[in-house]
């Protein structure tokens, strides 16, 4: 089974539209990512100006969060429609910052991932244990807990239109990497989960590695076998380190 990799940059609260533009003009000479979607994901306030710089290209277009209802009385949020009519190709739902800090919960995420998909954008789900949770060998409950909530109100016939990253909490921003064992054992479980669902899907389903992605520690953790590309949080900050990451991609 061929996979389509996926290396996103999750831009977190950083980049003005300009500087998001100045990124995109460094980056699209570097890429040569035939066989790969590369997707960046800027804060609301630059995805337009992303939208624009990368018309033409292949490059990929995220949010970092959505709401679920199509429009209403929610302050401060941006609905899938608003997304889908900048050119927005899908949206980063469940990262652990906005699960710890802005209280996104699973009840969300159950409606947030099917209607992404009724839209026809791309849900990039992020699910992890804590480093409380590994220590306590309570990491296969946590992602089970995750995927499965996350996945409840999804079709059978749309799971592999679900990209999922595996993000152990305790190695995001942090430089705490984890080992090419602890990434793919941890992801191949999480693809026995969507497989236990409906084994298509855990053949096809794409599921990325994220936590202190680097141009130095890329290529062993792409290699993995279930490791289907990257979601790179501080090193996705800079074009040359970004496009040394998506180059590190197996050949
Ligand atoms: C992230 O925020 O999704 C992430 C993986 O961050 P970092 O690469 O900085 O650990």
């Amino acid at each position: 089974m061929t996979r389509t990799p996926l290396v996103a940059a999750n831009w977190k609260m950083h980049k003005t539209a300009g500087e998001a533009e100045a990124f995109v003009a460094a980056l699209l000479p570097r890429l040569s990512s035939a066989g790969a979607d590369v997707a960046l994901c800027p804060p609301f306030t630059a995805l337009a100006a992303v939208v624009d710089s990368a018309r033409g290209s292949a490059l990929q277009v995220l949010a970092q969060n959505v709401h679920e209802a199509e429009q209403g009385a929610y302050t401060g949020e941006v609905s899938i429609p608003m997304l889908a009519d900048l050119g927005v190709q899908g949206a980063i739902v469940g990262h652990s910052e906005r699960r710890q800090y802005f209280c996104e919960s699973d009840r969300a995420l159950q409606l947030k991932v099917p209607a992404l998909l009724a839209a026809g954008l791309l849900p990039l789900l992020c699910v992890g244990e804590t480093e409380e949770e590994r220590e306590a060998h309570d990491t296969e409950r946590k992602l089970r807990h995750q995927v499965q909530e996350a996945l409840a109100g999804v079709n059978d016939d749309r799971l592999a239109d679900v990209a999922i990253a595996y993000e152990p909490i305790w190695a995001i921003g942090t430089g705490k990497v984890a080992t090419p064992d602890q990434a793919q054992e941890a992801i191949a479980f999480i693809r026995a989960l969507v497989g236990g669902r409906d084994a298509g899907a855990g053949e096809r389903v794409r599921i990325l590695y994220g936590g202190s992605v680097s141009p130095d520690n890329a290529a062993e953790l792409l290699a993995l076998p279930d490791v289907d590309g990257a979601l790179v949080g501080g090193a996705s900050l800079d074009a040359a380190s970004f496009a040394a990451i998506v180059a590190s991609l197996p050949g």
